[in-house]
């Protein structure tokens, strides 16, 4: 049992005046005077983990607090989650540039130009790293240049193509060559080898392993 004793301490709104003979499973439940003139009950951990910091008025003035078409960032507030509180604050529907919807309080927000919902979040940190691709003008695995990397996607052999053979490119970095199939343009299988010979050949058996030799043109 918490026998803490709180008395005259202050909590939000509430002053904690003297505890009562109610429990609230093991813990003490105080008689709290809060800033409004109304007196009200709140059990001990309810005061010290924050959730409860009026007898309720504070609760209603959020409530009421019109956050309606406050944007910040990508986000714009529309209207509160009736009766959906988190710390004693109200969560508001958020409407993302997007269209998608998030539900947070006015604090959870944050006062940030860059705030948005996770599904942007993800887009942003995504285009980002393609835009730091770029910059580098290289593909992280292959280390060719996005027009090289294009043709080969394409089923084209690029004339910068260090092999001569389709889907076979010289790997700078290692030593090595690279062999690779590309689906959808994404890369499903990858391989590295000393050989050019042996490089064309695993990406052969592969491609007729996989996809029945018949590889897609669009690859
Ligand atoms: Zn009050
Ligand atoms: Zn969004």
């Amino acid at each position: 049992m918490n026998r803490k004793d709180l008395t005259n301490q202050r909590f939000g709104r509430l002053i904690a005046l003297r505890p009562t003979e109610e429990r609230h499973g093991s813990r003490l439940v105080w008689e709290c005077q809060c800033d409004c003139g109304k007196k009200t009950m709140v059990p001990t951990d309810q005061l010290i983990n924050g959730n409860v910091r009026s007898c309720g008025c504070l609760q209603r003035e959020n409530r009421y607090k019109d956050a309606t078409g406050r944007r910040i960032g990508k986000l714009t507030a529309n209207e509160p989650v009736p009766d959906l509180f988190y710390g004693g604050e109200p969560i508001w529907r958020w409407r993302c540039d997007c269209g998608r919807i998030v539900r947070k309080t006015l604090g959870q927000v944050g006062n940030s130009a860059s705030t948005m919902c996770p599904f942007c979040r993800r887009e942003l940190n995504r285009s980002q790293a393609e835009q730091m691709r770029k910059l580098q003008n290289r593909d992280p695995v292959s280390g060719m240049s996005p027009g090289a990397l294009e043709s080969m996607m394409d089923g084209k052999l690029h004339k910068n193509n260090s092999s001569g053979v389709r889907g076979v490119c010289w790997h700078r970095r290692l030593g090595k060559w690279q062999a690779r199939v590309f689906s959808h343009g994404k890369c499903v299988w990858g391989e590295y080898f000393s050989d050019l010979q042996q490089a064309k050949e695993a990406r052969e058996r592969v491609l007729a392993e996989k996809y029945g030799n018949k590889e897609n043109k669009k690859e």
